[in-house]
């Protein structure tokens, strides 16, 4: 069986009627900084990693390293400047939602001081994160509902890892699908030693969607932009079959879950999953045990040797006399997954 390019989609006549064009654009500008449509104009938008440096390396993707390295978000210049010349930018929720998480150790993450808001689009959880923040509004709390374009936070130059230099003065915003709930108790079992400082609100737990595509292709002035659509047109990095039944990624987004009559009728002993180059599972296949061939708890179905080729930075496959084999890094995309 293969699968449909695009997962289960509810028409588009359902998803917007009654919520007029908004629905069709989910997601605004974190600041006033809106210069990404001026094409050509980038590096009004993107603050890139150095100043000779091209501004992709301030957009989604493998960008940094030569390639070799994942930026999962978009680090957006800052237009204010305050005291000491220091960014004053104001922060802005991308969407209606509520605030599920915040740092404000920043010493405690390469993000610095950030936020995660949970947001409802289409049906699909959707977590925006903003980080290097200098402060968190004050007032805001875990809860608390806010609404698009509502200030949550200061642009600021927060760290642990890097030196943010003020020409460099960013928001990194990030889109993200939340992998497991479970995720410290995975974490503490899989990285013992390690500290975990953000519950399941650690950024490996959250993976990037290409904020940038989403917001090009929903200022599309022919319209129509559907997340759904947009997770579910992902292209395919690679195929697994992982031998697990229950994980909590199946309930938080069941659009992405696609119908087999054979696993409705004798059960589901597994599933088939699309992963995209960044780990995002946006299809998931079920499986009963009398299709599933081979006892191994995750196995490699088929790799996009074109993808990976053009996106390999996150090295979940790789190639090893002749044959394709799910490296360290991808086992560990799915243990959690399924955990
Ligand atoms: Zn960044």
């Amino acid at each position: 069986m293969t699968f449909p390019a695009v997962c289960r989609l509810v028409p588009a006549v359902v998803l917007f009627s009654g919520a007029g064009l908004l629905a069709q654009q989910p997601f605004q500008f974190p600041t006033a900084n809106h210069a990404l449509y001026e094409i050509g104009n980038e590096l009004k938008f993107f603050a890139p990693t150095a100043p000779d440096k091209p501004w992709t390396t301030g957009s989604f993707g493998c960008v940094r390293s030569d390639g070799w390295q994942m930026h999962e978000g978009l680090d957006i210049r800052c237009l204010q400047r305050g005291k000491h010349d220091e960014p004053a930018d104001p922060i802005m929720a991308t969407a209606d939602g509520t605030v599920v998480y915040f740092n404000t150790r920043p010493s405690l993450s390469n993000y610095g001081n950030y936020i995660v808001v949970r947001h409802i689009v289409e049906g699909l959880e959707i977590y925006s994160l903003y980080a290097h923040l200098s402060a968190v509004r004050p007032g805001l709390k875990i809860g608390d509902p806010v609404k698009a374009g509502e200030v949550i936070a200061t642009m600021g130059r927060t760290s642990n890892a890097e030196t943010i230099l003020p020409w460099r003065a960013h928001v990194h915003f990030e889109l993200n699908v939340l992998v497991n709930d479970n995720f410290a108790a995975w974490f503490k079992k899989s990285s013992p030693g390690e500290r975990n400082d953000h519950g399941e609100w650690n950024g490996q737990n959250l993976n990037g969607l290409d904020v940038r595509e989403i917001l090009l292709a929903e200022h599309n002035p022919k319209g129509g932009f559907s997340l759904l659509n947009f997770i579910c047109g992902q292209t395919e990095l690679c195929r697994v079959l992982v031998r697990a039944a229950n994980f909590p990624y199946l309930k938080r987004y069941p659009m992405l879950v696609l119908k087999n009559p054979v696993a409705e009728k004798e059960g589901v002993a597994g599933y088939e999953i699309a992963l995209n180059y960044n780990a995002v599972a946006f299809a998931l296949l079920p499986r009963a045990a009398s299709e599933i061939k081979g006892k191994a708890k995750f196995q490699l179905l088929s790799v996009n040797e074109e993808e990976e080729r053009a996106h390999h930075c996150r090295k979940l496959v790789v190639q090893r006399g002749g044959r394709w084999q799910l490296t360290n890094a991808g086992l560990r995309e799915l243990e959690l997954l399924t955990y």
